[in-house]
């Protein structure tokens, strides 16, 4: 059955990706695959592209099974014996693997049911997509909300029909035939993949999290990728409809904001400002005009220890760390000379921009999540859902607590090399709390690791702190903050912070914690 995955994936014929990297072996560029290439079926396409909006690549793989590997499935499979071949792809991005998706096909009453089970790194439901429903009855499997049950599954739930999974009536044959396939294909995936590194240079991870489960009744869960990391909605209310409504706003909202400031994406309005000449004016969006004039505040605020404008030397550092090269002094100082202020010029009234300088480009990586953040805050809020927490790729905003006179408990990840434990705990309730730290993205040449933060006065990687984390009202302050906080260290003064109600938390290379401006919490001991 996995086999037809490996059919359709040979058909998947790519263009070569990536091409400003060092030139690729014949092999790697063989592996490389983008999605709606020729031969690809739309299917598969719009479900890798749903899944996976950022990814730059899609490589097919095969992996054969080996004899005591089919032994330790034998018996554990629902819906098949223990396959010879595994097919499936990763989807990448700059290289760092963002999950992988298999096709598979089980058979509902007769015919067969084409699907695609979407991963996360860690072999967790991402989505399961139905492909191709063949059969005349049983198609509620299609159903959105039917297929949103299996999100965040792993080889550990027992995905059972009638307790995990909710049966349809009418369609119990398609229910158990996709759930015990979704089923076995995490069983395989757990017993192929668990000893890959699931977290390469630049792969997006949250430095924070929500701790500990949480048991409120009514809490609804929804999650989707999204700006290239996971958007995780946790909000309690008994009137799921509404949050569904909520939720779907906010995601579009939020996909939208997306489509406008992504430097992913060669179509994004930053995109087309960074490529447009030198002199050329760009029209700008009001949602663009408004984060810029915030990143201008910020920026400012933080003594440009956060800047938009350091895009050039982002790019500098991040191709390096491809090529696995550092760049030139000289290389750093024209980066540097591009990443100023004035490279740019701002026209608020007219609605647009242009580029001063031939290498100049903003970047919004730094301040555009929180910016979202704050977005999907006002979609609850307008529906009057107040008892919410987001968690955006380890950004998190929270509203109301869960209950009455509560926040939620949420902690701060020590960011330190075989750190198994968290490094602080607080309860988070009206405010957003953000992280930068230099354990999940940053790259290594040589062995030598350094930050995804780039110091805007040097045009080097920063290197501050281990982590900082800024408490703040708004979720873009927080964003834009901890990175400025990142870059400047605990010697930064704490005015900027003290006038906007904000404070911080560092973790200093000698392992001492600072705390600025009554930081809430505890540290997490051992
Ligand atoms: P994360 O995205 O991990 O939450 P940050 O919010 O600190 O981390 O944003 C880091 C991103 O912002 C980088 O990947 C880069 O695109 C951009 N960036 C790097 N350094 C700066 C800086 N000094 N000012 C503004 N943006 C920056
Ligand atoms: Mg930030």
């Amino acid at each position: 059955m996995v086999l037809l995955g490996f059919c359709i994936a040979l058909l998947c014929v790519g263009t070569a990706s990536g091409t400003q990297a060092a030139a690729p072996s014949p092999k790697q560029s063989l592996e490389r695959r983008v999605p709606g290439a020729v031969g690809d079926s739309p299917e598969v396409c719009a479900a890798l592209a749903r899944a996976f909006p950022d990814a730059d690549e899609f490589v097919p793989r095969v992996i054969a099974l080996s004899e005591a590997q089919r032994a330790e499935l034998k018996g554990a499979l629902r819906s098949r014996a223990a396959p010879r071949l595994w097919s499936y792809r990763e989807a990448r991005r700059a290289g760092v693997l963002l999950g992988r998706a298999v096709v598979d096909d089980v058979i509902g009453k007769s015919l067969p049911i084409t699907y695609m089970l979407l991963l996360s790194p860690e072999n967790r439901v991402r989505a399961v997509e139905v492909l191709t429903y063949r059969e005349s009855h049983g198609g509620e499997v299609r159903r959105d909300r039917w297929r949103a049950q299996f999100a965040g599954a792993d080889a550990s739930t027992a995905l059972k029909l009638g307790s995990d999974i909710r049966s349809i009536a009418g369609a119990t044959m398609s229910c158990r035939a996709l759930t015990d396939g979704v089923r076995d294909l995490l069983l395989i995936a757990d017993a192929l993949h668990h000893s890959e590194s699931a977290t390469p240079a630049w792969t997006a991870g949250p430095a924070a999290t929500s701790a500990g489960p949480l048991a409120h009744e009514g809490l609804q869960v929804r999650e989707q990728l999204l700006m290239g990391t996971l958007l995780e909605l946790r909000v309690v209310t008994q009137d799921r409809a509404r949050f569904d409504a909520a939720a779907d706003a906010g995601f579009a909202r939020v996909a939208e904001l997306e489509s406008l400031w992504s430097t992913w994406r060669e179509d994004s309005e930053i995109s087309r400002l960074n490529a447009a000449s030198v002199g050329q004016w760009c029209s700008l969006s009001s949602a663009t005009l408004e984060l810029v004039a915030r990143a201008k505040e910020l920026g400012g605020a933080s003594a440009n220890g956060f800047a938009m404008e350091s895009g050039a030397a982002v790019e500098l550092w991040r191709r390096a760390e491809q090529l696995q090269r550092a760049p030139s002094n000289a290389e750093i100082a024209a980066a540097l000379e591009a990443s100023q202020a004035g490279a740019f010029q701002w026209d608020f009234e007219g609605g647009r921009a242009r580029r001063l300088h031939g290498s100049a480009r903003i970047d919004l990586g730094a301040i555009g999540k929180g910016a979202a953040l704050d977005a999907l805050a006002r979609e609850f809020e307008a529906r009057e859902l107040r008892r919410a927490l987001f968690n955006f790729g380890g950004q998190l905003l929270a509203m109301e607590g869960p209950q009455d006179g509560a926040g939620w408990p949420v902690q701060i990840r020590d960011p330190r090399p075989g750190a198994t434990q968290a490094l602080w705990e607080l309860e988070l309730r009206n405010a957003s709390l953000a992280t930068s730290a230099d354990d999940q993205r940053g790259g290594a040449i040589d062995g030598l690791r350094f930050s995804h933060i780039i110091d805007p006065r040097t045009g080097r990687p920063a290197q501050g702190s281990w982590s900082c984390s800024v408490l703040a009202r708004s979720a873009t302050e927080a964003d834009a903050l901890s990175t400025a906080c990142f870059v400047l260290g605990a010697t930064a003064d704490s005015e900027t912070l003290t006038k906007r109600n904000a404070s911080r938390l560092v973790l200093e290379f000698d392992g001492r914690i600072l705390r600025h401006n009554g930081f809430p919490g505890l540290a997490v001991t051992p």
